[in-house]
């Protein structure tokens, strides 16, 4: 079977700032991938190359066993983004309204039919936010956002997940809450690529680890990352402080 993410030496440069270099990384269907590196060290950069929004400017990635450029099934991607959180620049829809966009690549065309609207039933209540439906996604906190991208992403049956610091603005409850949802969601099959600077949820969370700045420090399970010196290569002795939660 094909990996669900496959990179091979890839590079890309912002004009003269060089973000990735020589990245080779795969990911496997139902691993629970936390990406780590320090501040500006390429990790939003690495996520945007394997949804294709970025070219790369050497190297290959294939998603589901096809080149990112040739790839069509939009739909088997969730992607959170950092922006999720904030309030800006989301159209006036309700939550429904924006789950129920996730079927219609599956429907077609409207009306949907009512095993659609059984999906994002289900999906709603997934990630717990049934009650909030009618609501305005605007209006959302940034926690429930998340859930309602999330929905949206279940709705249109994602088998990979890919979350850029989706926590951030969110209290420290529903961030628990929240990444109990994400390991729920890893154990029924979805792929999860995470984002996420705190170094303590991912080696809490997730099962393997890739940890970047620019190159690729470490990747494999989290138990050889805690045991490897990946930490201190890439985030050098006077980084950032570690947040160790063992
Ligand atoms: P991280 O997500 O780890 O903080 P990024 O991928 O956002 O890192 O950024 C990696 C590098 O690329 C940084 O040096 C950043 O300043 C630069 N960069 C990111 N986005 C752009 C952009 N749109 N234009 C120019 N440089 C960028």
């Amino acid at each position: 079977m094909s990996p669900v993410v496959d990179i091979e030496n890839v590079s890309f440069a912002y004009g003269d700032t060089v973000a990735i270099r020589d990245v080779s990384l795969t990911i496997s269907k139902g691993d629970f991938l936390g990406l780590i590196g320090p501040n500006g060290s390429g990790k939003t950069t690495l996520l945007h190359l394997m949804l294709g929004l970025h070219a790369p400017d050497e190297g290959t990635i294939e998603l589901f066993g096809e080149p990112v450029s040739e790839f069509a099934d939009g739909e088997r991607i969730g992607y959170v983004s950092q922006q999720a959180t904030s309030r800006g620049g989301t159209m006036p829809v309700t939550v429904r309204e924006a789950v129920t966009m996730g079927r219609f690549p599956h429907a077609g065309h409207a009306p949907l039919s009512d095993a659609d609207h059984d999906a994002v039933d289900d999906a709603l209540e997934t990630v717990d936010i049934s009650e909030l439906a009618d609501k305005q996604v605007n209006q959302l906190s940034g926690g429930q956002r998340q859930r309602a991208f999330i929905a949206r992403a279940l709705a249109s049956e994602a088998d990979l997940l890919a979350l850029d610091e989706p926590t951030v603005g969110v209290d420290a409850e529903s961030r628990d809450e929240f990444y109990r949802l994400l390991e729920s969601l890893n154990e029924s099959g979805i792929t999860i690529v995470l984002i996420e600077h705190d170094i303590g949820v991912v080696t809490d969370r997730a099962d393997h680890i890739a940890c970047i700045n620019q190159e690729l420090y470490h990747h494999g399970d989290t138990e050889s990352f805690v045991e490897s010196d990946a930490l201190t290569e890439a985030y050098g002795t006077s980084g950032q402080v570690v947040h160790h939660h063992h």
